[in-house]
Protein backbone atom coordinates (compact mmCIF):
# COMPACT_ATOMS: atom_id res chain seq x y z
CA UNK A 1 0.00 0.00 0.00
CA UNK A 2 1.77 3.39 -0.74
CA UNK A 3 1.69 5.88 1.57
CA UNK A 4 -0.45 9.37 1.94
CA UNK A 5 0.44 12.38 2.27
CA UNK A 6 -0.15 15.71 1.86
CA UNK A 7 3.28 17.19 2.20
CA UNK A 8 6.52 15.44 0.95
CA UNK A 9 9.58 17.07 1.53
CA UNK A 10 12.92 15.57 -0.16
CA UNK A 11 16.04 16.41 1.48
CA UNK A 12 16.94 16.93 5.45
CA UNK A 13 18.84 19.54 5.49
CA UNK A 14 18.34 23.38 6.47
CA UNK A 15 16.27 23.93 3.63
CA UNK A 16 14.10 20.41 4.11
CA UNK A 17 13.82 20.56 7.97
CA UNK A 18 12.90 24.06 8.23
CA UNK A 19 10.13 23.37 5.60
CA UNK A 20 9.16 20.28 7.79
CA UNK A 21 9.32 22.08 10.83
CA UNK A 22 6.26 24.82 9.60
CA UNK A 23 4.47 22.27 7.58
CA UNK A 24 4.69 20.08 10.59
CA UNK A 25 3.08 23.13 12.74
CA UNK A 26 0.64 23.38 10.28
CA UNK A 27 -0.64 20.02 11.41
CA UNK A 28 0.19 18.74 7.55
CA UNK A 29 2.60 15.64 9.38
CA UNK A 30 5.20 15.66 6.86
CA UNK A 31 6.70 13.23 5.90
CA UNK A 32 10.86 14.03 5.15
CA UNK A 33 12.42 11.51 2.93
CA UNK A 34 15.72 12.23 4.32
CA UNK A 35 18.25 11.52 1.77
CA UNK A 36 21.47 9.43 2.58
CA UNK A 37 23.31 12.24 4.14
CA UNK A 38 20.88 13.09 7.00
CA UNK A 39 20.98 16.82 7.82
CA UNK A 40 22.91 17.62 4.33
CA UNK A 41 25.95 19.78 4.25
CA UNK A 42 26.19 20.73 7.25
CA UNK A 43 27.00 17.31 8.61
CA UNK A 44 30.74 17.87 7.11
CA UNK A 45 31.88 21.06 8.38
CA UNK A 46 32.84 21.81 12.56
CA UNK A 47 32.15 25.29 13.56
CA UNK A 48 28.80 27.27 12.20
CA UNK A 49 29.44 31.05 13.51
CA UNK A 50 27.08 32.28 11.36
CA UNK A 51 23.88 30.77 11.81
CA UNK A 52 21.53 32.98 14.16
CA UNK A 53 20.73 32.12 17.78
CA UNK A 54 24.31 30.48 18.46
CA UNK A 55 26.32 33.83 20.08
CA UNK A 56 29.32 31.20 20.47
CA UNK A 57 29.00 29.31 17.44
CA UNK A 58 27.60 25.83 17.34
CA UNK A 59 28.94 22.44 15.47
CA UNK A 60 26.97 21.69 12.48
CA UNK A 61 26.22 17.75 12.94
CA UNK A 62 24.91 19.50 16.36
CA UNK A 63 22.86 22.24 14.40
CA UNK A 64 21.11 19.94 12.41
CA UNK A 65 20.47 17.18 15.07
CA UNK A 66 18.50 20.21 16.71
CA UNK A 67 16.75 20.54 13.54
CA UNK A 68 15.42 17.08 13.32
CA UNK A 69 14.38 17.48 16.74
CA UNK A 70 12.50 19.82 16.19
CA UNK A 71 10.63 19.17 13.31
CA UNK A 72 9.99 15.67 14.78
CA UNK A 73 8.72 17.43 18.03
CA UNK A 74 5.51 18.56 16.05
CA UNK A 75 4.81 15.31 14.35
CA UNK A 76 7.29 15.23 11.21
CA UNK A 77 7.62 11.28 10.07
CA UNK A 78 11.16 10.48 8.77
CA UNK A 79 12.19 7.89 6.27
CA UNK A 80 15.84 7.50 5.90
CA UNK A 81 16.50 6.60 2.38
CA UNK A 82 16.78 8.87 -1.17
CA UNK A 83 14.13 9.23 -3.63
CA UNK A 84 15.01 6.76 -6.49
CA UNK A 85 11.93 7.80 -8.92
CA UNK A 86 9.30 10.47 -9.55
CA UNK A 87 6.06 11.09 -11.10
CA UNK A 88 5.12 14.66 -11.71
CA UNK A 89 2.28 14.37 -14.12
CA UNK A 90 -0.52 13.82 -12.42
CA UNK A 91 -1.35 15.18 -8.66
CA UNK A 92 -0.86 13.35 -6.18
CA UNK A 93 2.52 13.21 -7.16
CA UNK A 94 4.31 9.54 -6.87
CA UNK A 95 7.34 8.93 -4.85
CA UNK A 96 9.21 6.16 -5.05
CA UNK A 97 12.11 5.02 -2.57
CA UNK A 98 14.18 1.34 -2.70
CA UNK A 99 11.06 0.15 -0.68
CA UNK A 100 8.44 2.41 -0.39
CA UNK A 101 5.62 4.23 -2.46
CA UNK A 102 4.14 7.45 -1.85
CA UNK A 103 2.11 9.84 -2.85
CA UNK A 104 1.30 13.26 -1.63
CA UNK A 105 -0.14 16.22 -2.70
CA UNK A 106 2.23 18.50 -2.47
CA UNK A 107 5.99 18.27 -2.91
CA UNK A 108 8.77 20.25 -1.49
CA UNK A 109 12.28 19.62 -2.90
CA UNK A 110 15.57 20.26 -0.95
CA UNK A 111 17.89 17.82 -2.09
CA UNK A 112 20.67 20.11 -1.86
CA UNK A 113 23.88 21.13 -3.43
CA UNK A 114 27.16 18.78 -3.12
CA UNK A 115 30.67 20.75 -3.67
CA UNK A 116 32.63 19.51 -6.16
CA UNK A 117 36.05 18.12 -4.21
CA UNK A 118 39.26 16.46 -5.88
CA UNK A 119 38.99 13.48 -4.65
CA UNK A 120 41.82 13.47 -2.29
CA UNK A 121 41.57 11.19 1.19
CA UNK A 122 43.34 14.34 2.90
CA UNK A 123 40.91 16.45 1.73
CA UNK A 124 37.67 14.52 3.16
CA UNK A 125 39.70 13.68 6.59
CA UNK A 126 40.64 17.24 7.15
CA UNK A 127 37.53 18.72 6.01
CA UNK A 128 36.29 21.16 8.74
CA UNK A 129 39.65 21.15 9.93
CA UNK A 130 41.58 23.25 7.58
CA UNK A 131 40.09 22.19 4.45
CA UNK A 132 36.37 23.91 3.26
CA UNK A 133 34.43 24.00 0.66
CA UNK A 134 33.10 27.80 1.85
CA UNK A 135 35.15 30.85 2.25
CA UNK A 136 32.09 32.91 2.86
CA UNK A 137 31.46 30.15 5.73
CA UNK A 138 35.24 29.69 6.92
CA UNK A 139 36.60 32.57 5.96
CA UNK A 140 36.93 33.96 9.30
CA UNK A 141 38.90 31.17 10.84
CA UNK A 142 41.79 31.77 8.79
CA UNK A 143 43.12 35.55 10.72
CA UNK A 144 46.73 35.49 10.01
CA UNK A 145 46.92 32.46 8.37
CA UNK A 146 48.75 31.53 5.15
CA UNK A 147 45.87 29.70 2.69
CA UNK A 148 45.52 28.03 -0.38
CA UNK A 149 42.83 27.93 -2.81
CA UNK A 150 42.05 25.67 -5.37
CA UNK A 151 40.10 26.54 -8.62
CA UNK A 152 40.44 29.01 -11.41
CA UNK A 153 36.79 29.95 -12.30
CA UNK A 154 34.75 33.06 -10.93
CA UNK A 155 34.22 31.60 -7.34
CA UNK A 156 38.02 30.77 -6.70
CA UNK A 157 38.85 33.92 -7.68
CA UNK A 158 36.36 35.80 -5.41
CA UNK A 159 36.99 33.61 -2.90
CA UNK A 160 40.50 34.41 -3.08
CA UNK A 161 39.86 37.99 -2.67
CA UNK A 162 37.19 37.34 0.06
CA UNK A 163 40.17 35.54 2.21
CA UNK A 164 42.64 38.02 2.10
CA UNK A 165 40.46 39.99 4.35
CA UNK A 166 41.52 37.76 7.10
CA UNK A 167 44.75 35.09 5.66
CA UNK A 168 48.14 36.92 5.06
CA UNK A 169 48.99 35.05 2.06
CA UNK A 170 46.28 33.72 -0.52
CA UNK A 171 47.55 31.49 -3.05
CA UNK A 172 45.62 30.04 -5.56
CA UNK A 173 46.37 27.16 -7.55
CA UNK A 174 45.38 26.41 -10.73
CA UNK A 175 45.99 23.96 -13.74
CA UNK A 176 45.97 25.92 -16.64
CA UNK A 177 48.20 28.96 -17.75
CA UNK A 178 44.49 31.25 -18.01
CA UNK A 179 41.83 31.68 -15.97
CA UNK A 180 37.98 30.04 -16.72
CA UNK A 181 36.92 33.03 -14.86
CA UNK A 182 35.55 36.38 -16.59
CA UNK A 183 38.25 38.57 -17.69
CA UNK A 184 36.79 41.46 -15.37
CA UNK A 185 37.30 38.98 -12.23
CA UNK A 186 40.54 37.93 -13.23
CA UNK A 187 41.70 41.91 -13.84
CA UNK A 188 40.02 42.50 -10.09
CA UNK A 189 41.91 39.59 -8.36
CA UNK A 190 45.41 40.54 -10.43
CA UNK A 191 44.90 44.26 -8.57
CA UNK A 192 44.58 42.66 -5.36
CA UNK A 193 48.51 42.73 -4.70
CA UNK A 194 47.75 39.90 -1.35
CA UNK A 195 46.87 36.85 -3.91
CA UNK A 196 49.37 34.93 -5.42
CA UNK A 197 49.38 32.39 -8.27
CA UNK A 198 50.74 28.85 -8.58
CA UNK A 199 49.87 28.06 -12.48
CA UNK A 200 50.45 25.03 -14.46
CA UNK A 201 49.74 23.04 -11.05
CA UNK A 202 48.09 20.89 -9.46
CA UNK A 203 47.48 20.23 -6.00
CA UNK A 204 48.64 16.45 -4.99
CA UNK A 205 48.19 16.04 -1.29
CA UNK A 206 47.14 18.13 2.21
CA UNK A 207 49.51 17.27 5.44
CA UNK A 208 49.07 16.31 8.00
CA UNK A 209 46.14 13.97 8.30
CA UNK A 210 47.79 12.09 11.57
CA UNK A 211 47.38 15.37 13.40
CA UNK A 212 44.06 16.03 12.29
CA UNK A 213 45.09 19.79 11.09
CA UNK A 214 46.46 21.51 7.99
CA UNK A 215 50.06 21.65 8.05
CA UNK A 216 50.98 22.05 4.40
CA UNK A 217 50.60 21.30 0.76
CA UNK A 218 51.69 19.14 -2.02
CA UNK A 219 51.93 20.46 -5.62
CA UNK A 220 52.90 19.18 -8.81
CA UNK A 221 53.61 21.74 -12.01
CA UNK A 222 52.40 19.68 -14.46
CA UNK A 223 54.59 20.91 -17.16
CA UNK A 224 57.53 20.16 -15.09
CA UNK A 225 56.15 17.65 -12.98
CA UNK A 226 58.22 19.36 -9.74
CA UNK A 227 56.27 18.51 -6.40
CA UNK A 228 56.98 21.37 -3.99
CA UNK A 229 56.02 21.23 -0.22
CA UNK A 230 54.73 24.18 1.59
CA UNK A 231 53.74 25.24 4.49
CA UNK A 232 49.53 26.21 4.89
CA UNK A 233 46.93 26.72 8.00
CA UNK A 234 44.51 26.00 5.38
CA UNK A 235 42.75 24.68 1.60
CA UNK A 236 39.81 25.96 0.17
CA UNK A 237 38.36 24.08 -2.68
CA UNK A 238 36.73 26.27 -5.06
CA UNK A 239 36.09 24.02 -7.74
CA UNK A 240 32.49 24.42 -8.22
CA UNK A 241 29.21 22.80 -7.00
CA UNK A 242 26.53 20.22 -8.36
CA UNK A 243 23.00 20.38 -7.65
CA UNK A 244 21.63 17.01 -6.68
CA UNK A 245 18.93 17.17 -9.16
CA UNK A 246 19.69 13.90 -11.51
CA UNK A 247 16.21 12.88 -10.41
CA UNK A 248 14.00 15.76 -11.95
CA UNK A 249 15.78 15.98 -15.24
CA UNK A 250 13.00 15.53 -17.99
CA UNK A 251 10.12 16.45 -15.04
CA UNK A 252 11.22 20.22 -13.88
CA UNK A 253 13.24 22.68 -15.95
CA UNK A 254 16.96 23.39 -14.89
CA UNK A 255 18.73 26.21 -15.59
CA UNK A 256 22.14 25.82 -17.45
CA UNK A 257 24.26 24.40 -14.25
CA UNK A 258 21.26 22.27 -13.28
CA UNK A 259 19.79 24.45 -10.72
CA UNK A 260 15.83 23.74 -10.14
CA UNK A 261 14.45 26.58 -12.09
CA UNK A 262 12.04 28.73 -9.74
CA UNK A 263 9.78 31.80 -9.91
CA UNK A 264 7.77 33.51 -7.20
CA UNK A 265 10.62 32.49 -4.54
CA UNK A 266 9.97 28.87 -4.55
CA UNK A 267 7.31 28.02 -7.52
CA UNK A 268 8.31 25.15 -9.52
CA UNK A 269 6.21 25.17 -13.16
CA UNK A 270 3.96 22.26 -11.56
CA UNK A 271 1.65 23.65 -9.03
CA UNK A 272 1.96 21.91 -5.41
CA UNK A 273 6.09 21.19 -6.35
CA UNK A 274 8.37 23.61 -4.71
CA UNK A 275 12.24 24.28 -4.44
CA UNK A 276 13.94 25.74 -1.98
CA UNK A 277 17.01 25.46 -0.56
CA UNK A 278 20.83 25.13 -2.29
CA UNK A 279 19.03 23.28 -4.93
CA UNK A 280 17.34 26.69 -6.35
CA UNK A 281 20.45 28.52 -5.33
CA UNK A 282 23.43 28.88 -6.50
CA UNK A 283 24.27 32.49 -5.38
CA UNK A 284 24.03 32.61 -1.52
CA UNK A 285 24.27 28.80 -0.84
CA UNK A 286 23.70 29.84 2.94
CA UNK A 287 22.68 27.43 5.71
CA UNK A 288 20.32 30.66 6.77
CA UNK A 289 19.12 31.75 3.24
CA UNK A 290 18.68 27.32 2.38
CA UNK A 291 16.26 27.78 5.52
CA UNK A 292 14.74 30.60 4.60
CA UNK A 293 13.31 29.42 1.24
CA UNK A 294 12.38 26.37 3.10
CA UNK A 295 9.99 28.38 5.37
CA UNK A 296 8.59 29.91 1.84
CA UNK A 297 7.91 26.83 0.39
CA UNK A 298 6.17 25.55 3.51
CA UNK A 299 4.02 28.45 3.48
CA UNK A 300 3.20 28.77 0.11
CA UNK A 301 2.44 24.64 0.48
CA UNK A 302 -0.34 25.33 2.98
CA UNK A 303 -2.02 28.33 1.37
CA UNK A 304 -2.46 26.02 -1.46
CA UNK A 305 -3.99 23.45 -0.19
CA UNK A 306 -6.09 25.53 2.34
CA UNK A 307 -6.81 26.94 -0.57
CA UNK A 308 -7.79 23.46 -2.55
CA UNK A 309 -9.44 22.69 0.55
CA UNK A 310 -11.64 25.67 0.41
CA UNK A 311 -12.61 25.08 -3.09
CA UNK A 312 -13.44 21.79 -2.25
CA UNK A 313 -10.60 20.06 -4.49
CA UNK A 314 -9.09 18.76 -2.32
CA UNK A 315 -8.37 14.88 -2.86
CA UNK A 316 -9.21 15.10 -6.66
CA UNK A 317 -6.57 13.67 -8.87
CA UNK A 318 -5.76 16.16 -11.60
CA UNK A 319 -3.08 16.73 -14.07
CA UNK A 320 -0.51 18.45 -12.65
CA UNK A 321 -1.24 21.81 -14.14
CA UNK A 322 2.03 24.16 -15.50
CA UNK A 323 2.58 27.87 -15.34
CA UNK A 324 1.63 28.01 -11.35
CA UNK A 325 1.94 31.32 -9.31
CA UNK A 326 1.72 31.91 -5.71
CA UNK A 327 -1.72 31.24 -4.15
CA UNK A 328 -1.16 33.54 -1.23
CA UNK A 329 -3.67 36.03 -0.13
CA UNK A 330 -2.45 39.14 1.57
CA UNK A 331 -5.09 38.32 4.64
CA UNK A 332 -3.69 34.88 4.99
CA UNK A 333 -0.21 36.18 5.95
CA UNK A 334 -1.59 38.01 9.00
CA UNK A 335 -3.77 35.32 10.46
CA UNK A 336 -0.60 32.71 10.62
CA UNK A 337 1.55 34.41 12.97
CA UNK A 338 1.51 33.04 16.11
C1 LIG B 1 32.12 22.34 4.31
C2 LIG B 1 30.93 23.25 4.32
C3 LIG B 1 30.82 24.20 5.32
C4 LIG B 1 29.73 25.05 5.35
N1 LIG B 1 29.63 25.95 6.36
C5 LIG B 1 28.57 26.78 6.42
C6 LIG B 1 28.44 27.73 7.48
O1 LIG B 1 29.30 27.84 8.35
N2 LIG B 1 27.34 28.52 7.45
C7 LIG B 1 26.37 28.45 6.49
O2 LIG B 1 25.38 29.18 6.55
N3 LIG B 1 26.48 27.55 5.47
C8 LIG B 1 27.55 26.73 5.42
N4 LIG B 1 27.66 25.85 4.38
C9 LIG B 1 26.63 25.83 3.35
C10 LIG B 1 25.40 25.09 3.87
O3 LIG B 1 25.81 23.83 4.36
C11 LIG B 1 24.37 24.91 2.77
O4 LIG B 1 24.02 26.17 2.24
C12 LIG B 1 23.10 24.24 3.33
O5 LIG B 1 23.44 23.00 3.90
C13 LIG B 1 22.06 24.04 2.24
O6 LIG B 1 21.00 23.35 2.78
P1 LIG B 1 19.97 22.52 1.87
O7 LIG B 1 18.95 22.00 2.79
O8 LIG B 1 19.55 23.34 0.72
O9 LIG B 1 20.81 21.34 1.24
P2 LIG B 1 21.85 20.27 1.80
O10 LIG B 1 22.42 20.67 3.12
O11 LIG B 1 22.77 20.04 0.66
O12 LIG B 1 20.95 18.97 2.04
C14 LIG B 1 20.46 18.22 0.98
C15 LIG B 1 19.69 17.06 1.53
O13 LIG B 1 19.07 16.38 0.42
C16 LIG B 1 19.20 14.99 0.60
N5 LIG B 1 19.07 14.34 -0.71
C17 LIG B 1 19.88 14.42 -1.80
N6 LIG B 1 19.40 13.65 -2.80
C18 LIG B 1 18.24 13.10 -2.35
C19 LIG B 1 17.27 12.22 -2.91
N7 LIG B 1 17.38 11.70 -4.15
N8 LIG B 1 16.20 11.86 -2.14
C20 LIG B 1 16.05 12.37 -0.89
N9 LIG B 1 16.94 13.20 -0.31
C21 LIG B 1 18.03 13.55 -1.04
C22 LIG B 1 20.55 14.81 1.29
O14 LIG B 1 20.61 13.57 1.97
C23 LIG B 1 20.51 16.01 2.25
O15 LIG B 1 19.87 15.63 3.44
C24 LIG B 1 28.74 24.97 4.33
C25 LIG B 1 28.85 24.01 3.32
C26 LIG B 1 29.93 23.16 3.32
C27 LIG B 1 30.04 22.12 2.23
Amino acid sequence: MPIRKKVTILGSGAAGLTAAIYAARANLEPLVIQGLQTGGQLTITTDVENFPGFPNGIQGPELMEQMIAQAERFGTQYIYDNAESIDLSKRPFTIKTSSEEILTDVLIICTGASAKLLGLEAESKLMGHGVSACATCDGFFFKEKKVFVVGGGDTALEEAMFLTRFATSVTVIHRREAFRASAIMVERAKRNTKVEYLLNSVLEDITDVSKGEVTGVKVRNIKTNEVQELPADGVFIAIGHQPNTDLFKGHLPLDENGYIKVTNGVHTNIKGVFAAGDVMDSVYRQAVTAAGTGCQAALEAQWLLEKEEAEGEMGKPEEAKAGAGAVREPAKADSLRS
